[in-house]
Order: C-alpha cells, then sequence, then structure tokens
C-alpha cells in the first residue's frame, strides 16, 4: 500500500485527490450503505487521511448532485447518516471506470 504525507491543504488534495475521493466513495457506497466514519477509516486504510471537515463536505456536495442519497441523520444532529450510491451515481461510477482503467493502462501500465 503506498502511503501519502499528511497533507492538510496541500494543492494535490485539492486539485486531484478530491476527484479520486469521491471516486472511492462513489465505489463503497455502490456496493452497501456508508457513514462518515467508516468512510473516513476506509480512506485513512489507503493512506488518506481527512478531517471530518473535509469529507462531510464532499459528502454533502454528493448528496446535492444527485450521486448519493442520504437516509437517517434526522431528529439528533448526532444521528449516523447512511448514504447510498443513487441510479445517477451509479452511471457516473460506470462511465468514470471505464475512464479509469483507460488511464491505468496508459499511465501505470504504459501501454
Ligand atoms: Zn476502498
Amino acid at each position: 500500500m503506498v502511503r501519502y504525507p499528511e497533507a492538510m491543504g496541500d494543492p494535490l488534495d485539492r486539485e486531484i485527490r478530491l476527484s479520486l475521493w469521491k471516486i472511492h466513495i462513489l465505489h463503497h457506497a455502490a456496493h452497501r450503505p456508508v457513514y462518515g466514519l467508516w468512510m473516513l477509516e476506509e480512506l485513512a486504510e489507503h493512506g488518506h487521511r481527512l478531517s471530518p471537515g473535509t469529507l462531510y463536505p464532499i459528502l454533502a456536495r454528493m448528496e446535492a448532485n444527485g450521486w448519493l442519497r442520504a437516509t437517517g441523520g434526522t431528529g439528533s444532529s448526532k444521528a449516523r447518516k447512511d448514504y447510498r450510491a443513487t441510479a445517477l451515481g451509479r452511471r457516473v461510477l460506470a462511465q468514470l471506470r471505464n475512464e479509469i482503467a483507460e488511464l491505468h493502462c496508459e499511465v501505470v501500465l504504459g501501454r
């Protein structure tokens, strides 16, 4: 596993990794409901240590874009929200999957 340096506010995070995190979230949310803390731990497993203050706005934006649908989290602000990929989110993911595969061929495999 590649470990990336902890770098809050690193331009790489804003410019490029932000998109990679969204794809990662979409991937997991297409398989099962995910929630913020689980996603923070999952990203940390991959060496991406995001703060909740970074992750939650991403989840909210993805929900606003119609890629994720949240359930729960009503009543108490501390209640857990579960996020699942919507049909639109799954279509976006399917398209991105093709683009990632093509990019992987060139950038990683050098084909
Ligand atoms: Zn993952």
